[in-house]
């Protein structure tokens, strides 16, 4: 029976693991890569975690996922929610191997959460998963205590602003981390398995908190520090390395494909943009005064405690003396009672969250929707026009005018530079020229990309300035060119591979296992990878498009809250 075997790495670039290869520093990346085929695997656009897995997932393209970020802004409204598997639209690969009566294990894959709950599959969920203790976190739900693992030695990621200033104990906890994924994988891989699937996601951690340790033109970058902590990054990936060793060491190489990689690359982060200020500063993006603001974070909280709605009596009148407020304090006093009433309502544990700058609610709700063209949602910079019909309070007409508002915004990301004179964008691409799928309405109308200097984009409106050093652990970020290594009884054994999109691994590891891949995936079976008999023995099949499966799970709301603070911890939010 074919088995296939997938080691993925959260985030690697040939740039960094060709010469640790070449070096002798990762004997079994070497290995599988000497005896297989290797080269670029492609990611979605935008390139964040949680689009990449789920396209992956499913062999689906961000507009038929519908998952562009880990939030999700929904049309005819301003809310914006944390995504999790049960938005995924699309059957995953693991659930179509298991209608063909294939058992899959698939541990830490992020966007797997909550737990599919199949008896084929064992999953041990990724980001964004809560919590250990989350309802959801694996299945079977006891899959801890069944295997005799302690749930408790288990972190699903690590909580970056821990670290600050201890760079050496990031290393050491994130080696740690890897350790704990590997005896759990080793426990399940005596299991029976057809997929068996461990994700690593210290790598990413790593690159982005480093990488200015590693790269001389990297605007932070100072040889002392470098000298410390720079051997730090290749620490982490051989203890990965010889994670895969050690799994490897347990698989059937006759019977296994074995896969490695990635879903996106890596590069410099030179500058964070903040793109929500600059909107503001071409005047596609107003807020309304601060006091307005307060007064309609705490009308809109204390209203909902007491079952109310905004557009009640109660939270008319509320809402139109904040305004009126608003209109009237002149805006350094404003500025001044926000800055108190923070402080005040810090030291509460019910405060904590409440007028929270670096929040959705506070962000999306202090914005004047009446005079606001552009805004922006997540850390990929990515563009909604606030059009009329689509949005509730929308300004823009759809057609010419939608089109204007986007060429004006395009022509001006493209046309700034940073101080070196480097543009800081190489596209902004719109979004019919990237997406097909169905759920193109729902797509941001611009997506921007900054591959050659690299940004980071912060969208709340906290601090000053339009672009800024690097965020603190951000001095790496993603790029579309990851890697890919594939070794297998039926792989050909020399030579490169062309570039490969991430929506192509589903149906090309149904292929491995001869399972037909429903024909609404986006992605195709990657001949040139396997031998020329195989591909003659074996013709391509597809199958009927996969219905949705049924979704009666949900995730509770406590844990919904967690999630975002596990987001804001690794700097999505
Ligand atoms: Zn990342």
């Amino acid at each position: 029976m074919n088995k296939v075997f997938v080691s993925a790495l959260d985030g690697a670039t040939w740039t960094l693991l060709q010469p640790w290869i070449d070096q002798g520093a990762l004997p079994n990346l070497a290995r599988v890569q000497r005896e297989g085929v290797s080269g670029i695997l492609r990611s979605t656009l935008p390139v964040i975690t949680s689009a990449a897995w789920s396209a992956f997932a499913t062999g689906r393209d961000p507009s038929n996922t519908g998952i562009y970020d880990f939030f999700s802004c929904q049309n005819k409204s301003y809310l914006v929610r944390t995504v999790t598997r049960l938005q995924v639209k699309g059957i995953s690969l693991w659930k179509q191997l298991s209608r063909h009566g294939k058992k899959s294990i698939i541990i830490n894959v992020p966007m797997t959460y909550p737990a599919e709950e199949d008896p084929n599959i064992l999953t041990i969920a990724g980001i964004p998963a809560p919590h250990v203790d989350s309802q959801g976190f694996t299945h079977p739900p006891y899959l801890f205590e069944q295997f005799h693992l302690d749930r408790h030695q288990y972190r699903i990621s690590v909580r970056l602003p821990k670290y600050e200033g201890r760079y050496g104990d990031l290393i050491a906890d994130l080696k740690t981390m890897v350790r704990e994924r590997l005896r759990a994988a080793e426990v399940l891989i005596k299991e029976r398995w057809d997929l068996f699937m461990v994700h690593f996601y210290a790598t990413d951690v790593i690159q982005h908190a480093l990488w200015r340790f590693v790269d001389p033109s990297h605007p932070q970058y100072d040889s002392d520090s470098a000298a410390k902590y720079g051997d730090g990054l290749l620490e982490v990936f051989a203890e990965v390395d010889q994670a895969i060793g050690r799994l490897l060491s347990q698989v059937d190489h006759d019977l296994t494909t074995i896969l490695v990689m990635s879903d996106h690359g890596f590069g410099p982060n030179r500058h964070t943009f903040h793109i929500n200020r600059w909107l503001q500063e071409r005047g596609m993006l107003k807020l309304h005064p601060p006091l307005t603001r307060i007064g309609w974070d705490v009308s809109g909280i204390l209203l909902s405690r007491l079952g109310l709605t905004s557009d009640g009596m109660t939270g008319q009148v509320m809402r139109r003396s904040s305004l009126i407020l608003g209109v009237i304090l002149p805006l350094t006093l404003q500025h001044g009672m926000l800055h108190v009433l923070r402080r005040i309502l810090s030291r509460f544990p019910v405060g904590s969250n409440f007028l929270n700058p670096r929040g959705y609610p506070h962000m999306l709700g202090g914005m004047n929707w009446r005079k606001t063209r552009a805004y922006s949602v997540g850390t990929t910079g990515l563009i909604r026009i606030n059009l009329r019909g689509r949005e509730p309070q929308g300004t823009v007409a759809p057609g010419h005018e939608y089109e204007e508002v986007r060429e004006a915004i395009a022509k001006g990301l493209l046309a700034l530079t940073d101080a070196h004179g480097l543009k800081l964008f190489d596209r902004v691409f719109r979004k019919e020229e990237i997406y097909h799928g169905s759920s193109l309405d729902e797509a941001p109308d611009l997506i921007p990309l900054s591959e050659t200097v690299g940004c980071y984009f912060y969208p709340f409106l906290d601090r000053e300035g339009i672009i800024t050093e690097p965020e603190r652990f951000r001095s790496g970020n993603h790029r579309r060119d990851g890697i890919l290594i594939a070794k297998g009884p039926f792989i050909r054994q020399e030579g490169n591979l062309k570039t490969t999109d991430i929506t192509d691994l589903a149906p090309t590891i149904l292929y491995t296992l001869g399972v037909p891949a429903p024909r609404d995936m986006d992605g195709s079976v990657t001949r040139e990878m396997f031998r020329p008999d195989f591909l003659a023995e074996h013709p391509v099949q597809q199958s009927e498009v996969s219905e949705s499966a049924a979704l009666d799970q949900t995730v509770l709301p406590d844990d919904e809250i967690k999630m975002a603070k596990k987001l804001e911890d690794l700097g999505y939010l």
